[in-house]
Parts: C-alpha cells; sequence; structure tokens
C-alpha cells in the first residue's frame, strides 16, 4: 500500500534544555567533519579531499566513533545520516554539473535542529497536567517534557515518524512528521501535465483544458519581502551591532519577515489544494511534473537572497502538489522538461517564445504557459513533438482558464 508523509508544526515555550540539545547536535555534526578528515587521512588521500564520496563504509566507522553523553543514540545518527545524505547531494550534484561549484559539507555549527525517532517519542495525556509528549535524550538523562495544547490530536500519535526541534527567527518549533497509509489507490486514467514557472506558479493541461494559476498576489508578496528586507537593513546599518537598538529591530525585521513567509506558504498551499482537489473531480491518475532543476539553473538572480526565496517556492510546490496528490491517490511523475517550452505542439517545430503568446510558422498560436504544460504532458506520453491539436479533434483549442487567488492585499 503507498504511503504518504504530512508535516505539523508546533510553536512552543522555550526550555533552557532545548538550546542545549541543538548545540549537542551541532557538537556531532562537528565531530562528523573531523573524522571525515581523519579518516580520510589515514587512507592516504590528501586533506579534506573534495572529489570523492565515501559511502557506506565510512558512515559506519563513523558511527561506531560518535559519542555524545547528551543526546539519544537515534537523534545522535540522525545527524550522522544529515551530513551523508549532504555528502550524496555534493557528489550527485558534481556528477550532473547542474550547479556551477557544488560544496561538501565542511562548515561547522552552533546550532543544529535535534531530530528525535518513534522510540525517542513518548505522548502522555494526563488529568492534571494536560498532554504533553517526553523526548528521550542519552541514557540517565532526564527526559524532555513539553506540554501540547489542549485541542492536540492525540489519536495522530500512533503515525508519528519523526519529530523535529527547531529554532528559527527567535521561535522554538516542533515539527512532526505522521506517515499515514493512502486510504484509496488511484482510479483515474487521465494523465495531466504540470509546469512550474516564475509568472504563475501552477499551469496544467488534462489534454482538453489548460489551467492557470495565478501567481500575482504569490509574487506581490516576495517584492514586498524584499522591500521590509531593504527598508530594515538601512535603519539596522545606522545602529551599532548587537547594540540594544540593534537587537530591537533585528527581532521586529525578523517578525514581519515570518509573517509575510507565512502568507506567501498560505497561499502557495491554497493554489495546491485547489489544483489536486481539481484533478481529483477530474478522474486524474497522474500528475506529471517537470524536473525544476532546470528552470532553477536557468534563471537569472538579483541577489543571492531572492534566490534562496525562489528555489524554495519552487521546492514547495512540487512538494506540496505531491503530497497532497499522493494523500487522494494520484501518482506523481518528473520528468525531463526540456525544449517543452519551446516546441510546437501542433507541428513540432522548436522556436523561442518571445512574448506571452506562442506563434509558430505553421500557424499555431496559443498561450505561451499553456504550451510547456501541454508537452510536458506530451513527453510523458511518449509523443512529444506528434501533433496534438489535430488529435484534440478541433482546429482551434480552447483557451486557457485563469484562476486567481481571492486574497486580501498584503498589509504590514
Ligand atoms: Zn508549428
Amino acid at each position: 500500500m503507498p504511503s504518504f508523509y504530512r508535516t505539523q508544526t508546533l510553536k512552543i515555550e522555550e526550555q533552557p534544555i532545548f538550546s542545549e540539545v541543538n548545540a549537542a547536535s551541532a557538537e556531532v555534526w562537528n565531530s562528523c567533519l573531523m573524522l571525515m578528515n581523519f579518516y580520510q587521512y589515514q587512507r592516504g588521500y590528501p586533506h579534506a579531499h573534495r572529489d570523492f564520496y565515501f559511502g557506506k563504509d565510512c558512515e559506519g566507522w563513523m558511527d561506531k566513533k560518535l559519542t555524545h553523553p547528551l543526546l539519544h543514540s537515534q537523534s545522535r545518527q540522525a545527524v550522522l545520516q544529515r551530513y551523508f545524505k549532504s555528502w550524496k547531494s555534493y557528489s550527485a550534484l558534481k556528477k550532473s554539473g547542474s550547479i556551477q561549484q557544488p560544496k561538501p559539507p565542511s562548515k561547522r555549527k552552533n546550532d543544529m535542529t535535534t531530530r528525535f525517532k518513534k522510540s525517542a517519542i513518548r505522548f502522555v495525556e494526563g488529568t492534571l497536567f494536560g498532554k504533553r509528549v517526553e523526548l528521550s535524550l542519552a541514557k540517565g538523562q532526564p527526559k524532555i517534557d513539553i506540554p501540547l495544547p489542549s485541542n492536540f490530536d492525540m489519536s495522530k500519535a500512533e503515525h508519528i515518524a519523526t519529530l523535529d526541534l527547531c529554532y528559527n527567527y527567535g521561535q522554538w518549533t516542533l515539527h512532526f512528521s505522521y506517515k499515514y497509509e493512502t486510504e484509496t489507490p488511484g482510479t483515474g486514467e487521465e494523465v495531466v501535465g504540470v509546469d512550474i514557472g516564475e509568472i504563475h506558479p501552477i499551469v496544467s493541461h488534462d489534454g482538453q483544458d489548460t489551467h492557470i494559476y495565478n501567481g500575482r498576489y504569490i509574487r506581490s508578496l516576495y517584492r514586498y519581502r524584499n522591500k521590509v528586507l531593504a527598508e530594515f537593513s538601512q535603519t539596522i546599518s545606522r545602529c551599532k551591532r548587537h547594540s540594544k537598538r540593534w537587537w530591537k529591530l533585528t527581532r521586529r525585521k525578523w517578525r514581519r519577515i515570518r509573517k509575510i513567509d507565512n502568507q506567501i506558504k498560505d497561499a502557495l498551499h491554497k493554489q495546491t489544494s485547489k489544483f489536486v482537489k481539481y484533478c481529483q473531480t477530474k478522474g486524474i491518475g497522474t500528475i506529471i511534473l517537470g524536473d525544476l532543476t532546470g528552470i532553477r539553473n536557468n534563471m537569472s538572480y538579483g541577489k543571492r537572497a531572492n534566490q534562496k526565496l525562489h528555489q524554495w517556492a519552487f521546492g514547495k510546490i512540487d512538494e506540496l502538489i505531491t503530497y497532497k496528490a499522493k494523500s487522494v491517490g494520484i501518482k506523481v511523475k518528473t520528468i525531463d522538461e526540456s525544449y517543452t517550452s519551446q516546441t510546437c505542439p501542433k507541428c513540432g517545430n522548436r522556436k523561442k517564445p518571445t512574448n506571452r503568446n506562442y506563434t509558430c510558422s505553421c500557424g499555431f498560436k496559443y498561450h505561451r504557459d499553456g504550451v510547456g504544460a501541454i508537452n510536458i504532458r506530451q513527453k510523458y506520453l511518449g509523443h512529444f513533438g506528434a501533433p496534438v491539436v489535430a488529435e484534440m479533434g478541433s482546429t482551434r483549442m480552447a483557451p486557457p482558464l485563469g484562476f486567481r487567488l481571492e486574497v486580501p492585499v498584503a498589509s504590514s
């Protein structure tokens, strides 16, 4: 039976132990860095060798060497897994050549999110102290005891997979990740192609209709975020670093940013939910997403911060579609989307669109964002470059239908 994960975030009150635990995770991470240098040196590799991924053997060797007096053994292992995952993605990136200069994990950390696995998590519901979650540390250490809100759904406890203790912009949060089985395996036969773009977050084509989910509101939030950041950094730069006023403004800045980020997140949730709901009613069995690594590298960014944000949003859209679709039994597949925005769906000629309409010498004319979605679908079905317009039985395709997100204008 297919399964899917769902996450939930919960804000919690600070406890002194939290920063100790996250500092401990960072210490384990720093030990990984040191042990890797030692491992490489022992085997005659130059110091901080970067071109080779040391696999399972090294992981097992390191696992035996790592200890920590405070952390639960599985929380310690989670750091190790994260360290090697980071090596794996570094070597994959290096191989694919898609990013200019990938870096292996080499930066020391002062604090790091701590992960607790199932056996270290216990939910308690007492009459006196209400709902709580207990997190285990190393043997002999007292457990961390965190109160939960009274409306917390305890029935989810059996599905819990991991729990992360995070610190972000002055706020402590718990990230629960739950594992569920899919209730209804997908029955739909239809296939929908999805183009995730900068202008419109989602453009879909299901063989008949093209739908465009408007991205104007989300883009305005991004612009607003950048504006707020710029304004604050100007004021903050005039203060003495770490002075009382500096801290006050910095805290205020992140409070504002966190609020905008939540609005962006909320908008992405609304758009993706709307799309998945539509797929369900249409009997869609498979959603085809274009592989986004291409877009990320083709886009030019003004600032580093911008880039981070865009990457986050793109990653978020396909992540959200994937988990929402899987939870209702729709399959999600990813294909390489090269040339899908340039190829004419009618005659197969390649031409880069110059404005918002795609026009081909064969007479084909369509909204440029729809073309990408049509071709992604065709590519998956194996008819890429074959005429779709004829297949659809009409000389003129239905114009794309737009969906605008009905939301209030961003306010401070
Ligand atoms: Zn053409």
